[in-house]
């Protein structure tokens, strides 16, 4: 197989060639648990999973190694523990939980290891200590700031010059800074913020320095692809590239850097504001994850996505009448049309038109790679079409509790729940839902 992928740092399609090819790692930067993950963040979970799944499929299950880390110290997260009033921990945890079941139910595995900031302190003041020694860092003021002077080709991924930089920028310059594109390493913390020891003080990593200290820590000095976002080339890659190779006596921390286009909701930039905010989970209320999943995969991961509802119909129309001729196969394999495509920088739109026309043998094996487990489809399909016999069943329901026959009620109930159908009662009367 030649799997080729654009490379951000290049801006070149190449042949895909592991360092390793007993073990070919990626690193994902994953999301920073403050509050509900959006559709816009299931974007790179689903994308990359993909890219998961082709790599295991090219090299071998027990080949591949995929780091997704978590950020579990940021401002953000201790604004928002405040304002809730509950620990810190407990709002990390509870958040990471419900990110992993989301991204569960739009079909993502989980990667082989998902590091937590916090647990890996230690290796980020270590490589701190390392760029001060190395003339790359400066202590001040209780900080220490990456010198980006140092690095005379800082800006290379993002292709911008300090001097573009500078007048592109509005943050504040700080006094301790030297030069203003200079970024935190390590800052102070006050007691009522989390805190660790350091030779600088007591204080907490800056963002960018968890990711190369985690990917170091995991995947080695240099590994094969890193992924994110577009919105993270800048600043947030550059300087994941600057500290690493720094620490690391030039040797590169990818080979190959991947970014997946943004997604927009209806044409418009998603915000709280603008109410086209969509959580991962409203989604998941109204649709099965396969859905989502499948009209995330409809565009191709470099483009923009605009996110409709009128989309989301279309997609599940499409899985609908798929599932309608298929049933999952045991090993089943997909046509060569349909490789040839996720091969050619995972080209998944050219993917699923190759199963428009695909064999039902092709097109099986393409969905369970595509990761689609056919089930939750099933379920819903059936339950549009059975609408009408459960809203008898709800009535008889009702019925028989009227008449005080609760052996009878209680099997209505037991029967929609062995179909996948759960009942809620509520003062406005029964509603239900499908089991997830
Ligand atoms: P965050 O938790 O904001 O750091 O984001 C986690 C991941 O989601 C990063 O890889 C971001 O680049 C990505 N992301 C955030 N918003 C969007 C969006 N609207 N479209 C696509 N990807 C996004
Ligand atoms: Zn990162």
């Amino acid at each position: 197989m030649t799997l080729r992928l654009f490379n951000s740092l290049t801006k070149t399609k190449d042949d895909f060639a592991p360092i390793d090819a007993k073990n070919v790692r990626m690193y994902v930067c994953g999301p920073t648990v403050y509050d509900f993950a959006h559709i816009g963040n299931a974007r790179p979970a689903i994308v990359f999973d993909v890219l998961f799944r082709l790599l295991r499929h090219a090299f071998g299950d027990v080949h591949v190694t995929y780091v997704r880390n978590i950020t579990d110290v940021d401002d953000k997260i201790n604004a928002r523990a405040a304002e809730r009033g509950i620990s810190i921990r407990d709002l990390t945890e509870d958040t990471a939980r419900i990110y992993n079941e989301d991204v569960a139910a739009l079909g993502c595995m989980a990667p082989s290891i998902s590091p937590r900031a916090t647990e890996h302190i230690a290796q980020m003041v270590a490589m701190i200590e390392q760029l001060i020694a190395s003339g790359n860092a400066y202590a001040a003021e209780g900080h220490v700031l990456f010198d980006v002077s140092s690095k005379p080709d800082y800006g290379k991924l993002s292709r911008r010059s300090l001097d573009e930089m500078i007048a592109g920028s509005r943050v504040e310059v700080a006094p301790y800074k030297k030069n203003p594109m200079d970024f935190v390493l390590w800052k102070p913390s006050d007691a009522a913020t989390p805190g660790w020891p350091s030779p600088w003080g007591r204080g907490r990593p800056g963002w960018h320095i968890e990711c190369s200290a985690m990917a170091g820590q995991y995947l080695g000095k240099t590994f094969d692809i890193h992924g994110g976002g577009i919105d993270l080339m800048f600043p947030h890659h550059e300087n994941e590239i600057a500290q690493s190779e720094c620490a690391h006596h030039g040797a590169p921390i990818a080979n190959v850097w991947m970014h997946n286009g943004f997604l927009q909701v209806e044409g418009e930039k998603m915000s709280k504001s603008a109410g086209n905010f969509f959580t991962i989970r409203d989604l998941l209320a109204d649709w099965p994850g396969e859905v989502l999943r499948f009209n995330m995969l409809r565009s191709h991961y470099r483009q923009p996505i605009d996110f409709t509802l009128a989309g989301i119909k279309e997609s599940w129309k499409t899985l609908e009448r798929w599932y309608g001729v298929t049933e999952p196969l045991a090993n089943p394999s997909p046509d060569a049309a349909f490789f040839a495509a996720l091969e050619d920088d995972l080209n998944t739109p050219a993917a699923i038109a190759s199963l428009h026309q695909a064999s039902e043998l092709g097109l099986a094996g393409g969905l369970g790679f595509l990761g689609f487990s056919n089930v939750q489809m099933k379920i819903a399909a059936k339950v549009q079409t059975d609408s009408v016999a459960i809203a008898d069943a709800i009535a008889a329901r009702l019925a028989a509790r009227k008449a005080k026959n609760f052996a009878e009620s209680d099997r209505i109930r037991d029967d929609l729940l062995a179909k996948g159908i759960v009942l809620k009662d509520g003062p406005d009367g029964t509603t239900w839902e499908i089991k997830r």
